[in-house]
């Protein structure tokens, strides 16, 4: 995998010395990316403080080896500061590559047959509009973990309770389809900048300032408009400053679980390096409830918010079909995600919640704020913290699992060469089919996905 998300990136050199070192970046991938120009004053005080509190810097975090503070890399085109994405793909495909835009797949269609090992062969997918787009090799689908598992069902590829409550003719009987939904739970607290800082709040209050920095994001100044956080921090719960670490398992535990929750207790094994939570500084309000109204005394106030993130939890979802509304796939799936069922995982929010308040209080952060905004001082014990971060938390939109590469008989979808189990010509290739979370933004493992997958196609 590593090898294959470099193939994606294409990293410019930043001009400002000591901000990436040199592993972990590519340089002849289609995806740009930038180690961002635009820094905030105030978020130039988050490394050294986590430094104070004593964790490594770490410049050069896209080796495998995340663990520490700092810069992280964004997606941005060089040339103009504007998002470099999947479409940057297109410039390197074929004449025979035909984009239909606007088109909505509602089921993928197969052969009355099933092949001589008794697998259903692929033959196209219908659209919404009812157009049959035909196949002649194999279907590849990647509409994402929201989204795969619903067109598969309603395919008939899926747990047979699911699809017979929803009226749907099982064709294969999978019960993984849409089970094992997971996602990076995140909490984060607020503090209002000294009244001299401002902060990418401004574009909020300030109309005048607003158009100013538009316009020379437009003549690719450097400008608030770049602005895409990018300071990040990875760390091991004993990393963990002022943690209390007695709800964390011991990765030995139970080895009855399931091989999901097995991989997890891993990852939680320190001397595997693997990061348990990440600090993020982001500029502005970027808090659960909504910037200061208009008509209240703190419109005009700046902000920062730091985020914590909880890497691997133990809680569980599902995306399915709507029984009552199964077709087409335009409609929206059931989303089930069972944040925080499990103990680990309210019990890592709250601390992770905690951390963030003895951040903001370490210098030199600590010099450049006036009050904590959110959830504010009434927030001490850890019942109150954990109040505030099953009210506050959210995810960093990082769901996956949904479509899991895994052996069928554990709850797998997909098989090593990510084709459906059970389906001679049918792959999925997306978020969906990564069976684990694992410690990092998915964006980069997704590219990786896909360069993967266009090989073994070619190869196949
Ligand atoms: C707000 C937000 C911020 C994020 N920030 C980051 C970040 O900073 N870093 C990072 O690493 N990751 C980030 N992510 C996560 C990242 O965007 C996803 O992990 C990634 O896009 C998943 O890729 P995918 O191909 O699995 O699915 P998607 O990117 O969701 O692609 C699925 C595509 O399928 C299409 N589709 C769905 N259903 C159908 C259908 N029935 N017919 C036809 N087309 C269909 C969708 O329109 C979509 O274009 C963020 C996500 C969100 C939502």
């Amino acid at each position: 995998m590593y090898g294959a998300m470099l193939k994606a990136e294409n990293f410019s050199r930043p001009a400002e010395q000591g901000v990436y070192g040199d592993e972990g970046v590519a340089y002849d991938g289609p995806i740009q990316t930038v180690v961002n120009r635009y820094i905030p004053e105030q978020q130039l005080a988050f490394i050294p403080t986590l430094v104070n509190l004593g964790l490594q810097e770490n410049m050069e975090s896209l080796n495998g080896d995340p663990l520490g503070a700092g810069r992280q890399p964004s997606n941005l085109r060089s040339s103009d500061y504007s998002r470099s994405y999947a479409t940057q793909y297109l410039q390197l495909a074929g004449s025979n590559v035909e984009v239909v835009t606007e088109a909505t797949v509602a089921t993928v269609v197969f052969e009355n047959e099933k092949n001589s090992s008794g697998e259903l062969v692929a033959s196209g997918v219908t659209l919404a509009d009812g157009t049959v787009v035909k196949a002649r090799k194999e279907v590849v689908l990647s509409a994402g973990s929201l989204k795969s598992p619903q067109i598969l069902e309603s395919s008939g590829i899926g747990n047979s309770s699911i699809l017979s409550g929803a009226g749907i003719q099982t064709l294969l009987d999978l019960p993984g389809v849409g089970q094992n939904l997971q996602d990076h739970v995140k909490i984060q607290t607020v503090y209002q900048l000294k009244p001299n800082i401002s902060s990418f709040d401004r574009v909020r209050y300030d109309a005048a300032y607003a158009a100013q920095q538009l316009d020379l994001w437009h003549q690719n100044e450097t400008s608030a408009y770049d602005y895409t956080g990018s300071t990040i921090a990875f760390l091991t719960w004993s990393q963990v400053p002022g943690a209390n670490t007695s709800f964390v398992p011991a990765s030995s535990q139970n080895r009855s679980v399931s091989a999901i929750d097995a991989a997890k207790l891993g990852f939680l094994d320190e001397s595997t390096n693997a990061p348990a939570l990440e600090l993020l500084f982001s500029d502005g309000y970027f808090g659960a409830a909504s910037y200061p109204a208009a008509n209240s005394s703190l419109y005009g106030a700046n902000f920062f918010t730091l985020i914590a993130a909880v890497q691997h939890l133990f809680s569980t979802g599902s995306v399915h079909i709507n029984a009552s509304a199964p077709y087409p796939a335009t409609a929206d799936p059931i989303i089930d995600p069972r944040y925080l069922e499990h103990p680990y995982d309210a019990a890592a929010l709250r601390e992770a919640a905690k951390v963030l308040r003895v951040v903001a209080n370490a210098p030199p952060l600590s010099d450049l704020w006036v009050a904590e905004y959110e959830p504010g001082n009434e927030v001490q014990t850890d019942d109150e913290w954990e109040a505030y971060a099953r009210k506050a938390g959210s995810t960093l939109f990082h769901p996956t699992g949904t479509c899991a590469m895994m052996e069928r008989a554990i709850g797998g979808v997909v098989d090593g060469k990510l084709k459906v189990h059970g389906a001679a010509n049918l792959r999925v290739v997306d978020a969906s089919i990564i069976p684990v979370q694992i410690s990092a933004h998915i964006q980069t493992a997704v590219y990786g996905i896909a360069e993967r997958a266009a090989r073994l196609i070619a190869a196949s």
